[in-house]
């Protein structure tokens, strides 16, 4: 699964080799989506972490055993009735049960609170009704 965070770097623990630990320590692969890091200055970094659900626990636990204060980016998947044509292909693929498709009315429903925003739904739809909004309002 993935999680999106916003790493805030204390001045002491900018010169880290986070990534690297990530992935020897965790098996937690670390994409980087923004940063702003001056040397020998505080930063901020937005990582996109990807991994089991225990070793991503681990690692958030370490990174703030580091120093780092971690926000956890909102996002939230979003369906788009008006494109959606109730195929069903979504469904098969979702870990959770958010997305599931009802066999007698052959319709997709959605249930954003079973949601973990794994993504692992937004290729697989051919009509683009999927999408991930970040920092939803
Ligand atoms: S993001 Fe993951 S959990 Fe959420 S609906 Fe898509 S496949 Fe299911
Ligand atoms: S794959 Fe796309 S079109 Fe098919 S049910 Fe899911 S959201 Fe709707």
């Amino acid at each position: 699964m993935k999680r999106r965070l916003t790493l805030h770097f204390p001045r002491e623990a900018v010169h880290q080799p986070i990534t690297y630990r990530l992935a020897v320590d965790f098996d937690v692969a670390a994409k980087i989506l923004r940063a702003q890091i001056a040397p020998n200055q505080s930063g901020t970094m937005v990582v996109e972490l990807s991994g089991d659900i225990d070793e991503l626990d681990a690692a958030e636990l370490w990174l703030e055993r580091q120093g780092l204060r971690l926000n956890r980016t909102r996002s939230e998947i979003r369906v788009d009735p008006a494109e959606c044509v109730d195929c069903g292909l979504c469904a098969g693929v979702c870990p959770s049960g958010a997305l599931a498709f009802a066999l007698p009315q052959r319709r997709l429903s959605f249930d954003a609170a079973r949601c973990l925003v794994c993504e692992q739904c937004l290729p697989h739809c051919p009509f683009g009704a999927i999408s991930l909004a970040l920092d939803p309002a």
